[in-house]
């Protein structure tokens, strides 16, 4: 922890653990809300941000899921982006987030796999996404760079799906939050005190030893998820693990966009602005010590480059330029969301375990999670299908297009 800050009270309505996309997004959509007038104090433990899945993220969204709502979620989390300022109360000084629609490109190298796509293709146009199902033919015409040997099919989205500069949004929550007068303070919370019954978290404790007591507490600790439910008795299924990602140019650069192309190898890669990124995990995918971002560069040699070498043949001439490890707040049981109130605990909110699509989620989650606090339920998307009880029955979200 870089330093510490007490609190200006003793008592906050809403506390947030965790201040980065998640902790931003919810006290933003929360102080933004004219119905909610409480106070909010977000404790972060390290406000350079430097090892949160916020930094290290790759910021992209796609409409391309199996679930009808995480599409939906992806839908408001499009219109957000392209409308990012007028969702901002129109303020002049708020930038405009352009999405990059270059696709994502889901391919399929078996027809079982291929029909799973077109069965998703169906369900994601009849709720007005733009994907595509392509044969293999029609993404040699449309992107002739692509070896597509052993390919037989992929699905495309040209519309609201790409790259987005989500570190916009993130600095623009936490600085409106700001002045709508959400306090932030550098600390960390360590422990959590519950009522006689069990029910209530009444207060947190802080590295510095203040006690703050709350009336809601909220966890927005991505990858240290686990640990922060654990100080109030409970047990979420979240670990960090550890995903790589490479950014490197190509000797002769591609005559146009290459769409996020999710290669059947579990590789994925993409145009990123006058380079290329590309990203995986590592083959042993198993949990991290949280402060464990140790790059390894036999990925690239071994695994990476052969891939993308095989699927585009132009990136046989490349040259790595940059390079890093990132977590992922991996959700061991489904690989989603887990949000709303603990069943026992009723004051204490998830707001964890979104594995590799947290990022486009944000304004989604972040605005139904502000509505839950304010009134008890929520009042635009339905998102009780990433509640607890699942949880606790063991029985997964079953979302199929997970990356
Ligand atoms: C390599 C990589 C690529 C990704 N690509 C995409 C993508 O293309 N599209 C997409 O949608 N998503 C993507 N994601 C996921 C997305 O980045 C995350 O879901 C999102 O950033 C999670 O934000 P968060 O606020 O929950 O977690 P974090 O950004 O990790 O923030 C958690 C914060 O909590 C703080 N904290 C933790 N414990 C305490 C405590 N006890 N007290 C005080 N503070 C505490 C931490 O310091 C940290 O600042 C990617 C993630 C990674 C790692």
């Amino acid at each position: 922890m870089s330093g510490s800050e007490t609190p200006t009270a003793k008592s906050y309505d809403v506390v947030l653990v965790g201040g980065a996309m998640y902790g931003s997004s919810v006290a933003w959509f929360l102080s933004n809300n004219p119905d909610f007038d409480g106070s909010i104090l977000v404790v972060e433990r390290d406000p350079t941000y430097e090892f949160t899945s916020t930094s290290h993220t790759n910021s992209c969204i796609r409409q391309q899921f199996s679930r009808e709502i995480n599409v939906r979620i992806s839908q408001f989390g499009a219109e957000f982006i392209k409308n990012f300022r007028q969702f901002m109360g129109n303020d002049p000084r708020v930038p405009d987030v352009v999405l990059q629609s270059y696709g994502y490109m889901y391919l399929a190298d078996n027809e079982g796999f291929a029909g799973i796509l077109q069965e998703a293709q169906k369900m994601q146009a009849a709720l007005g996404a733009g994907t595509k199902f392509m044969s293999r033919d029609e993404i040699a015409r449309d992107y002739p760079f692509y070896n597509l040997d052993d390919i037989v099919g992929a699905n495309h989205n040209l519309i609201d799906e790409g790259y987005f500069d989500g570190n916009t949004l993130f600095d623009w929550w936490k600085r409106m939050a700001r002045e709508n007068g959400v306090e932030y303070v550098t600390n960390e919370v360590v422990a959590m005190t519950k009522n006689a019954g069990g029910t209530r978290v009444g207060s947190v404790t802080l590295a510095s030893g203040e006690e703050i007591s709350c009336g809601t507490v909220v966890n927005t600790s991505g990858p240290r998820a686990a640990r922060t439910a654990a100080m109030a008795g409970i047990d979420i299924p979240v670990e960090p693990r550890k995903r790589y990602t490479f950014i490197f140019s190509a000797e002769q650069p591609l005559d146009r966009d290459l769409p996020l192309t999710i290669d059947p190898s579990g590789v994925h890669m993409r145009s990123d602005g006058a380079y290329y990124l590309a990203g995986c995990p590592p083959d042993d995918d198993l949990a991290v010590d949280y402060d464990d971002f140790v790059q390894d560069h036999s990925i690239w040699e071994e695994k990476v480059w052969p891939t993308i070498a095989h699927r585009v043949p132009q990136f046989e001439a490349i040259k790595l330029i940059n390079s890093w490890a990132g977590h992922y707040a991996f959700n061991t049981l489904d690989q989603n969301a887990i949000l709303g109130p603990h069943t026992k605990v009723e004051n204490f909110i998830f707001v964890n375990g979104f594995s590799g699509h947290g990022f486009q989620q944000s304004p989604a989650m972040g605005r139904g999670t502000a509505e839950h606090i304010t009134y008890g339920e929520y009042r635009s998307l339905d998102l009780t299908p990433f509640h607890f009880d699942r949880i606790e029955t063991g029985i997964p979200f079953d979302e199929k297009a997970v990356i």
